[in-house]
């Protein structure tokens, strides 16, 4: 069964920025060939459906209790729920600005959004949201400072580059590489590389569960922070090394052969991922 995997983005975003997105989820797929074709990448930009607007005569026509999921735009029409990219940001910047946060959007309230679009039961699909803004998610019911990305399994990930081009825009061409390192990391969290019960994974710092080889991309603590992930990448790129370690590799290979209900994939998979994990040293 085919899932896409489809890009959209907040409105002004750079372009460099989306192609750098859809450069990091190919190189994730590219460790995963025998599973490219199922799940093709489309950048769709600033998404919006036919029917993304309403006139305030059809939303006078709208059952009440569906009525405020509509979004008023500037001149007097109305922006139709899961139809286009700038309902969903209007929502989460409505949910951060609730929260007291105007300056942010709530990346948790994203994923939500992702995870209940009714045309994910006709279109199965992974969603990665590129925000323009700084983001934050909702940690044990209560909002974090910020995120540069955050992730949820099988639904999408939210990446904000606002702290990335602040940090790295002096140098344009390290800023993609951030972005893409990002993408690679918040895609391994879709696809469960750090399940719970593997070997060598931790949550440090409380940012999660995360790998604990050196050197891989789904590392995260104080230490292992976006430039230090995208140096080793860099650095295993340099080697001909991919971006996730064996065993961050076996672990999401398993669960690709899962969400293809192959049997014998599975049992392949898992003979696999057992290999791997007694060959590997334990780091943690
Ligand atoms: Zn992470
Ligand atoms: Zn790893």
């Amino acid at each position: 069964m085919q899932k896409h995997i489809y890009i959209v983005s907040q409105s002004g975003i750079k372009p460099e920025y989306a192609a750098a997105v859809e450069d990091g989820v190919k190189d994730f797929m590219a460790m995963f060939p025998e599973y490219k074709d199922d799940y093709p990448i489309t950048y769709l930009g600033r998404w919006r459906d036919d029917n993304s607007v309403i006139t305030a005569l059809e939303h006078a026509r709208v059952p009440p209790e569906e009525r405020n999921l509509y979004i008023p735009t500037t001149d007097g029409n109305y922006l139709v729920p899961y139809a286009s990219t700038d309902w969903s940001m209007a929502i989460a910047k409505y949910s951060a600005f609730s929260h007291g946060r105007p300056q942010q959007i709530d990346a948790s309230m994203l994923l939500d959004l992702m995870a209940n679009d009714p045309t994910v039961a006709k279109i199965p699909q992974i969603d990665i949201h590129l925000v323009k803004d700084d983001a934050f998610a909702m940690s044990d019911g209560r909002p974090n400072n910020f995120v540069y990305g955050v992730g949820q399994s099988d639904t999408g990930f939210v990446l904000s580059v606002k702290r990335f081009e602040q940090m790295y825009g002096d140098n344009p061409e390290y800023l993609k590489e951030v972005i893409k390192t990002i993408a690679i990391h918040e895609l391994g969290h879709v696809f469960k590389a750090t399940v719970p019960g593997r070997h060598n994974v931790a949550n440090r710092d409380g940012y999660g569960l995360h790998c604990d080889c050196p050197g891989c991309v789904m590392r995260t603590d104080t230490r292992a922070k976006p430039n230090v992930l995208t140096n080793d990448r860099l650095d295993r790129v340099a080697h001909g090394e991919p971006p996730l370690c064996p065993e961050c590799i076996a672990m999401t290979r398993f669960h690709f052969a899962e969400l293809s209900g192959n049997f014998e994939r599975q049992q392949q998979a898992a003979l696999d991922f057992n290999l791997i994990k007694r060959r590997t040293r334990d780091y943690s």
